[in-house]
């Protein structure tokens, strides 16, 4: 066989990876607490699982769907950005649902880059981003993601003759892996340079409802002109606990979005209507669940942010994902760090070199860890110390 040299630009997926060393340790017998994904632990809610449940009896549901979505859906959508951020949009002409976001976002590049064309790509930064720019034969123009930015790119930092060739932006808030929030002027400002340089700003939001201390995130398209020049990527997956379902969308500029439609509509038929009509129950009906979910988390944040901090583990309590981005000890790289509670205390979390060259000296823990096992890992995470300096002791033995 003679695979395509696409193949070899493509890096196997981050937590393929992963899984495979947790696969090893458990053959060996050996439990493993799992900080590393992020996939919601609490179930669905009720309403939209009956949802579901009495829309798969319809025999109009077994038949093919459309790409475009049902009118219901995708008017379920506009309501709902209404509803929630006061932005205004064409059902018919400004929303495309998704099989799940991440499909939407990696074949986004298939619409506008052309093979030498340059993505702009926040490191770190969620892989898709660029395993989409990879497979249309894009070139990437990483936007580091630094501390003292606050973890926002610095737009005046890319040159010229890289903003020539630019297509596309993709911005990520609140943001996988950094826990980072944007305020609308940071999106203003991105509208302002995107317009300047043609390029199209995708913004992926999967994040904005899960937030804390009363803090409520914005959308992208409520920057000023936002509508001209980019669109927002969001998803049922993170907001109402629905990864499994495989329900998205894609919010904004109707050429852009016209655009995925041409190219989705010759890979995919679209979602499984029964998942529609339980996405339109997530969407319009009670939102009690939202705030339940975030306390869970909430309270969760607290707690391995006061375990990181006792056992000197540097970490900022993030206002909003489902994220802890933690700083590793002096002396440490990522890799070595993630080996080292891996191998000793046998709790997992992911290097921060996973997203890219700028999240070296980190580690991501994920607050979708089910209590019992939670406190467990909490537990071993506040013994990490003794458990190293007893392995020390063993191998100066
Ligand atoms: C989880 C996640 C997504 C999307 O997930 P889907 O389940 O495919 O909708 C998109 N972007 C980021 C940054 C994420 O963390």
């Amino acid at each position: 066989m003679r695979m395509s040299q696409r193949m070899d630009n493509l890096a196997p997926y981050l937590f393929v990876e992963i899984n495979k060393k947790i696969a090893a340790k458990k053959a060996l017998g050996e439990e493993v607490i799992n900080f590393s994904i992020g996939d919601p632990d609490i179930p669905t809610p009720e309403n939209v699982i009956n949802k579901l449940c009495q829309t798969a009896h319809d025999p109009v549901n077994h038949r093919y769907p459309e790409t475009f979505g049902l009118p219901e859906f995708r008017r379920a959508i506009a309501d709902w950005y209404m509803k929630r951020f006061s932005v205004s949009l064409d059902p018919d002409s400004q929303v495309l649902p998704l099989l799940g976001s991440k499909e939407g976002i990696a074949h986004m590049a298939l619409c506008f880059v052309d093979p030498g064309d340059i993505v702009l790509v926040p490191d770190p930064g969620y892989p898709v981003y660029t395993g989409g720019t990879t497979l249309a034969g894009g070139k990437i123009h990483y936007m580091p993601l630094l501390q003292k930015n606050r973890f926002l790119p610095d737009l005046n930092a890319i040159p010229e003759e890289v903003l020539e060739k630019t297509k596309l932006m993709w911005i990520n808030y609140p943001n996988n892996p950094t826990g980072a929030i944007a305020e609308i002027d940071f999106f203003n400002r991105v509208v302002d340079f995107a317009k300047k340089y043609d390029i199209l700003v995708c913004h992926d939001g999967p994040y904005s409802e899960i937030a804390f201390d009363d803090y409520k995130p914005v959308s992208f398209l409520q920057a000023e002109g936002a509508k001209d020049i980019g669109v927002e990527f969001h998803s049922l997956s993170k907001s109402y606990n629905m990864t499994g379902w495989r329900v998205g969308m894609v919010v904004g500029n109707a050429k852009a979005i016209q655009a995925l439609n041409i190219i989705k509509s010759n890979l995919d038929s679209g979602i499984p209507q029964a998942i529609q009509y339980a996405a339109i129950e997530a969407l319009n009906g009670c939102q009690d669940a939202i705030e339940k979910h975030n306390a869970i988390y909430q309270r969760r944040r607290d707690l391995v942010i006061d375990v990181l901090n006792d056992i000197g583990v540097e970490a900022k309590s993030p206002k909003a994902g489902l994220y802890i981005w933690a700083k590793v000890p002096e002396g440490y790289t990522s890799i070595e760090f993630t080996n080292d509670l891996l191998d000793n205390i046998g709790v997992v979390v992911t290097p921060g070199t996973g997203y890219g060259t700028n999240g070296e000296g980190y580690i991501r823990l994920s607050l979708t860890i089910q209590d019992a096992n939670l406190v467990k890992g909490l537990s071993r995470l506040s013994g990490w110390k003794n458990s190293k300096d007893r392995f020390k002791a063993k191998i100066r033995k």
